[in-house]
């Protein structure tokens, strides 16, 4: 069970993470999607991006537009928000992706995996039965940005289709 939330840490095990000079959940500007960013969602409290690392095809986080390391400092509202997040996402995943299970989960603090410990995110990852030959490939490739892309494109527009409010 411990390969189910490990994988994540590659990045920082392999010191590929990218270094924003800001905070990655942060993304820049006020768009409400920016493919340049992986960004598939903004609004006032959450953001949803593609993972840059997939551990799978269509790997997500979602997290508090706020700067905060634990569920512990969110408010009741963000707290509400961030889990309805997770829940339409997961849909959209579903939906597009037709995957036949999920990893949902977060890491809080270093200790516990988190490759960026300091915000809280949730991880969406798709599984499908005897995906490890692709998990393999994304691992050892790290990132091919055309598969990226298709994947933003392939989701993109159900999370426009979400009302900002
Ligand atoms: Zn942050």
């Amino acid at each position: 069970m411990k390969t189910l939330w490990t994988p994540w840490r590659i990045e920082h095990v392999q010191g590929l993470a990218a270094k924003p000079r800001h905070c990655l959940f942060e993304p820049e500007g006020h768009e409400k999607q920016d493919k340049e960013q992986l960004l598939l969602f903004r609004n006032a409290t959450v953001v949803v991006l593609l993972n840059r690392f997939p551990y799978s095809n269509g790997h997500l986080l979602v997290a508090p537009c706020r700067h905060v390391a634990c569920i512990t400092e969110l408010s009741p509202a963000e707290a509400a928000d961030l889990t309805l997040m997770v829940q339409r996402a997961t849909a959209i995943l579903r939906r597009r992706l037709s995957p036949q299970g999920f990893n949902i989960g977060c890491n809080i603090g270093a200790p516990a995996g988190a490759g960026i410990a300091d915000h809280l995110h949730y991880h969406i990852v798709p599984r499908w039965q005897d995906d490890h030959n692709f998990i393999t490939v994304i691992a050892e490739l790290r990132t091919i940005p055309e598969h990226l892309l298709a994947t933003f494109d392939r989701l993109g527009p159900d999370f426009l289709a979400i009302s900002s409010t």
